[in-house]
């Protein structure tokens, strides 16, 4: 639900025992997750081990084969995905802008297409949205002439103009230079101290430690183990976990 002044009803999230496979590559072997409303889970581990398969099954890029995703406890797969798309927001770590367009028009293309707003309304709502991602003068820009934190944010400002109700990130400032990190993570923890559902794929440990309520760690298709960061990173009990955490902290 939505309201005047932008801003979503928190939901919740639940991914139950979801099951894919690419041909004989069973890529998701029973992958659970919950978000409480308004929650962060942050999701790491190993290269290859489902992360981004387990995003893209939750805004149906991907349909699973088996298991179900629960927003506020109701089954999103029948849903229309069209829909369900401007419902969950996603932001990927090759931001995925419009070359040939403005800033701006990157942002009102989806709101004029799947909202249905005129040109001065969606414009109107874009620049909002510029604004609260530090980039309300760099509306008539090429992506190519901002930095790759600066599209990023612009990435985001285009999701969040739809109003989704959940936001996915995955390994969003995995493709950015180091100085340009920072900033990239400040919104999105500002989304998530803002009441945000959100799922972040992401290899930033410090994030996932201070911003996170839940960190779930994914190995070979499923969550080995979830908790509350401080458990997770103080106190991990599998091995496969405790592996990892040595070769990245
Ligand atoms: P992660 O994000 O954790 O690195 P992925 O979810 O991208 O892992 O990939 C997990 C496995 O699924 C890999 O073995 C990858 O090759 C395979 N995979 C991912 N997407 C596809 C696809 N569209 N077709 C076939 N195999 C895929
Ligand atoms: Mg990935």
């Amino acid at each position: 639900m939505s309201t005047a002044t932008g801003t979503t009803t928190p939901v919740s999230l639940s991914v139950r025992d979801v099951h894919l496979a690419f041909g004989a590559n069973r890529v998701l072997r029973g992958a659970s997750l919950d978000v409480g409303r308004g929650g962060t889970a942050c999701v790491i581990g190993p290269s290859g081990s489902g992360k981004s398969t387990l995003l893209r099954t939750i805004n149906r890029l991907i349909e699973p084969d088996r298991g179900d995703v629960l927003l506020d406890g109701r089954s999103v797969l029948g849903d229309d995905p069209d829909a369900l798309r401007q419902r969950i927001g996603m932001v990927f770590q090759q931001f995925n802008l419009f070359p040939h367009m403005t800033v701006l028009r990157n942002i009102t293309l989806a709101l004029r297409r799947l909202k249905r707003l005129g040109e001065d309304e969606a414009a109107q709502v874009a620049r909002a949205q510029l604004e609260r991602v530090g980039l309300a003068g760099r509306a008539d820009a090429r992506p190519a002439h901002l930095s790759g934190g600066q599209q990023q944010r612009v990435a985001i400002a285009r999701a969040l103009a739809l109003q989704p109700q959940v936001m996915l990130f995955d390994e969003a400032t995995s493709a950015l230079d180091p100085e340009l990190v920072k900033g990239v993570l400040g919104i999105m923890a500002e989304l998530s101290a803002g009441g945000m559902t959100m799922v972040v794929v992401t290899h930033e440990m410090g994030f996932a430690r201070e911003v996170a309520d839940t960190v779930a760690f994914m190995d070979g298709g499923v969550v080995l183990e979830a908790g509350e960061p401080a458990a997770i990173f103080e106190r991990p009990e599998h091995p496969r976990l405790r592996r990892f955490l040595a070769q990245v902290l």
